[in-house]
């Protein structure tokens, strides 16, 4: 797989990525990367502090007025071009990703990097069709027309779970309209983010119009986050970070898009197809670990399938390959961190005190038993108000219940605060498209969970957030609605004066 490659080598010149070239940190405060397979540091970088951020985006309002200013077909070469230097580095990429998260290589070079090449040359392309209301005289005496411009400097906060993905869903829509950005990576995976960055420079994408100040969330992020200068928040996490983020960036009044958490619905009724459904329940339940905001987390299974359901899925977890990230027959990698495979495994010790774990529940032993893993998980048995079918685990735990009628099928799928992803599983028509109308999420998958293309929009519905990553709906965030209207009567006595001059 890859090349591979020396991080302290690649990272020398500093671990922060500002007005187009990289640089060390300021903070005074170091950060460690460590490969989560082994436990093995791989990387040791000084953060981004207040200075940082200060420079970073200054440097990002310095290149605003060019980068605003060039034509969409300009930007559009550039981010096509980008795309092509993403393709070329695609296997750093992917051992970079594997590396700093622990994901099997066949995720990061089937999806992670294939995926935001893709989103680049979408996003190069979506550059030049802006849309809005067509020009016309809708008052009659005056052509109205629409102007879509970029807001500004944008401030983005990232995840750990796809750093390279969410760094491009975060940044190509907003330099696709004209803006230039300032992203914080997740601290503990920063290489992809600042690869990224390298590449867009190295495209030919003007210095400072993407900037990467790698540091932590109350350090570099919550002063990205109330920073005068900064026009939006563009936040991907969890949904208690995002309520902190919401509340400061208000005194600033910045637009706020947040991308939280999920507790992702898979809905089997009794017409479905119980292979495809026991299939898919496992690998959309263990992609990335578990640690997918879409991932399915909790199961609901018509009663005359369930018992199968159960089974299928506990004897289809057993024969998955946990190991090597970078042996290409590993279906499973480790957790982020042994600190996150800790907090899984607290919530499936607690859930062992109310429900059944069928299999899972434990960290294998042998050659694996110094990285973060955890065997796929199967609990049954557990209350829908109980904290395994509540709260965001985010590893590799499914949970599965039973349901009777369609209609508490459904309401069981709509009952938790969250809204991003859901998935419901029939042969019927009508069924499942009732599913589509009554299920309250973001997206809505018939018969398959967890596919995304760049055309189609991806975000949240109630505490899992607001505003769209990928597709042109994206730009409703990345941009502002300007109304242009022209008088064309050239009178100086308008007819609506009368509204203030009465007859005279
Ligand atoms: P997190 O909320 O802990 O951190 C996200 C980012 O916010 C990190 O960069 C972190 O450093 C930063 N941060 C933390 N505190 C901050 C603060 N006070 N001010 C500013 N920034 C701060 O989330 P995580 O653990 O990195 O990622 C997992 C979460 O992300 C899960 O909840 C998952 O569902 C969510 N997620 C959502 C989507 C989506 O599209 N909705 C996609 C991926 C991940």
């Amino acid at each position: 797989m890859g090349t591979g490659f020396e991080v302290a080598d690649r990272f020398a010149d500093g671990s922060q990525f500002i007005g187009g070239r990289p640089r060390p940190g300021t903070s005074g405060r170091y950060q460690e990367v460590v490969d989560p397979a082994t436990g093995a540091r791989v990387h040791r970088y000084e953060t981004a502090g207040t200075d940082d951020v200060d420079a970073a985006v200054a440097a990002a309002r310095a290149a605003y007025p060019g980068w605003a200013g060039a034509t969409p077909a300009e930007r559009s070469g550039l981010l096509h071009r980008f795309a092509g230097v993403l393709d070329a580095r695609a296997a750093d990429l992917a051992y970079a990703e594997s590396l700093q998260c622990g994901k099997p290589v066949k995720l990061s070079s089937g999806f992670d990097v294939p995926g935001t090449i893709d989103n680049t040359a979408f996003f190069a392309g979506a550059a030049r069709r802006l849309e809005g209301t067509a020009a016309a005289e809708y008052s009659g005496d005056h052509t109205s027309c629409v102007r879509r411009e970029p807001l500004g400097v944008v401030g983005s906060v990232a995840p750990w779970n796809y750093p390279l993905q969410m760094a491009a869903w975060k940044i190509l829509p907003a330099i696709a309209a004209g803006n230039t950005v300032v992203l914080k990576p997740a601290e503990i995976t920063p290489l992809t983010s600042l690869m990224f960055a390298q590449a867009a420079t190295d495209a030919g994408i003007p210095d400072g119009v993407v900037n990467i100040v790698a540091g932590t969330g109350p350090d570099a992020g919550e002063h990205l986050v109330g920073h005068p200068d900064v026009r939006m928040i563009s936040f991907t996490g969890s949904t208690d970070v995002g309520r902190r983020v919401a509340a400061l960036a208000g005194p600033t009044v910045k637009r706020l898009h947040l991308e939280l958490g999920g507790k992702a619905p898979f809905l089997v009724f009794d017409d479905a197809d119980l292979d495809a459904a026991v299939h898919g329940a496992v690998a959309a339940a263990l992609i990335n670990t578990g640690q997918d905001c879409t991932a399915a987390t909790r199961a609901y299974v018509q009663r005359p399938l369930y018992d199968a359901f159960v089974s299928g899925v506990a004897g289809l977890m057993e024969t998955v390959r946990l190991g090597d990230p970078f042996d290409p027959a590993t279906d499973l990698g480790p957790l982020v961190s042994h600190r996150h495979r800790d907090r899984v495994a607290g919530f499936v010790e607690r859930a062992r005190a109310y429900a059944t774990v069928v299999t899972g529940g434990e960290a294998p032993g042998g050659d694996l038993a110094d990285g973060a893993y955890y065997r796929p998980t199967l609990i049954t048995d557990a209350a829908q108000d109980s904290e395994a079918v509540r709260a965001e685990i985010f590893g590799p735990v499914l949970v599965v219940l039973p349901f009777d009628t369609d209609d508490e099928g459904i309401r069981l799928a709509n009952d938790t605060p969250y809204g991003l992803a859901a998935s419901a599983w029939s042969r019927g028509l009508y069924r499942a498209n009732r599913a589509t109308r009554e299920i309250r999420a973001g997206c809505v998958w018939i018969n398959d969970h967890i596919p995304i293309v760049s055309e189609m929009p991806h975000g949240g519905y109630r505490a899992s957030g607001y505003g769209k990553d990928m597709s042109s709906y994206s730009f409703e965030e990345y941009t502002q609605v300007k109304h242009v209207m022209y008088d064309n009567t050239a009178v100086a006595r308008k007819d609506w004066h009368r509204t203030v001059f009465g007859d005279r």
